[in-house]
């Protein structure tokens, strides 16, 4: 049976099936489809002001890729002006070809690029050297939770360096999903108040994130890169990821299999759900040494770090961590469920 016609252009012919719709495109249509669908997304948010200066999380991967491209392409309708900034985790033969990728694009695109390093911001320190102290060998699980602190440190400090004044960053529908599901999973009410929404208004004197893919699914992120042949870096990082995400991704794509809705359906439980006053985590204060949000002393980034360079790696990983869960995620005798409240 032959292709059917585009539903949009009533000319081509459809490349594709979307996913969630079930609309036959051409690869053309789709593309434009899907930008306009990111221009709604920031717009209805309000995410990013006229004006605004960008910085563009990039880690060569195929969701900032995607999401550089397509804000490169909306930036003259938004006014905004772009600033991609990446990561050095200083991860041995992962990092570097990620970031080959970052600088091909950014001279195709002709997009301004800063790259932070872990060694140079957090004194010394690697992603490599920072798992061979708390693992002593090999590259321990536990690893992803603190890349992830101290990249959303480095991103902040990169992001301040080029004068910007928001981030955006490429998590789509299935990533938020995925980290609904666990936070509703570990009964963590503090971190499901803290998630819904398409990004943070910039508390505690950070700069505002948000998600503008947020609503796109993975599916349609990657068909997006095949029809505008975006290339990017696909390998997976040589750290284990976390554990626990992967079997709220199985557990989804499940669910997905089972009714196509399901991804996009969470995503949008979160952004409606209120926790009942009883349930609500204590507000956060200032870290004591670099003014972050933190319901301890010390922020999480700062906390790890502290115990890094008091040569206690070990110890400072397993108080890290407790602290970690003490912050992400508040001990509560309500379960989530019965704390929250939909609008
Ligand atoms: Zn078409
Ligand atoms: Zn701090």
């Amino acid at each position: 049976m032959p292709a059917p016609t585009c539903a949009s252009c009533h000319t081509a012919r459809a490349n594709l099936r979307r996913p969630r719709s079930g609309q036959a495109l051409c690869g053309a249509c789709f593309c434009n489809a899907f930008e306009a669908e990111v221009l709604h997304t920031v717009l209805a948010g309000r995410l990013l002001p006229r004006g605004a200066v960008v910085a563009v999380g990039a880690s060569g991967g195929k969701d900032s890729t995607v999401l550089a491209h397509v804000l490169r392409a909306l930036a003259p309708q938004l006014d905004i002006s772009l600033h991609l900034v990446a990561v050095d985790e200083g991860i041995g033969g992962y990092r570097d070809a990620a970031l080959a990728a970052v600088r091909h694009q950014a001279a195709r695109w002709e997009l301004p690029l800063t790259v932070v390093a872990y060694e140079d911001l957090f004194g010394g320190w690697t992603m490599d050297a920072v798992a061979r102290s708390t693992a002593g060998s090999g590259r321990s699980r536990s690893c992803c939770t603190f890349c992830g602190v101290l990249r959303r440190r480095a991103l902040e400090e990169g992001a301040r360096l080029v004068g910007a004044t928001h981030i955006v960053t490429g998590h789509n529908a299935d990533d938020m999903a995925e980290t609904v599901l666990m936070n509703f999973l570990r009964g963590d009410a503090g971190r499901l108040a803290r998630g819904g929404g398409l990004g943070s208004p910039g508390e505690g004197g950070a700069l505002p994130r948000c998600r503008p893919l947020q609503l796109a699914s993975q599916k349609e992120v990657v068909l997006y890169a095949h029809f505008r042949r975006l290339h990017y870096f696909s390998e997976e990082c040589v750290y284990a990821p976390e554990a626990f995400r992967g079997h709220a991704r199985d557990l989804l794509k499940r669910l997905e299999a089972a009714r196509p809705s399901a991804v996009l359906d969470l995503v949008h439980s979160a952004e409606r759900l209120a926790l009942a006053p009883t349930a609500r985590p204590p507000r956060p204060g200032a870290c004591s040494r670099c003014g972050a949000l933190a319901s301890r002393a010390l922020c999480q980034a700062c906390a790890l770090l502290d115990g890094l360079n008091r040569g206690l790696p070990r110890l400072a990983i397993g108080k890290g961590r407790r602290e970690l869960e003490l912050e992400e995620a508040p001990r509560r005798s309500v379960p989530a469920a019965d704390a929250l409240t939909a609008f």
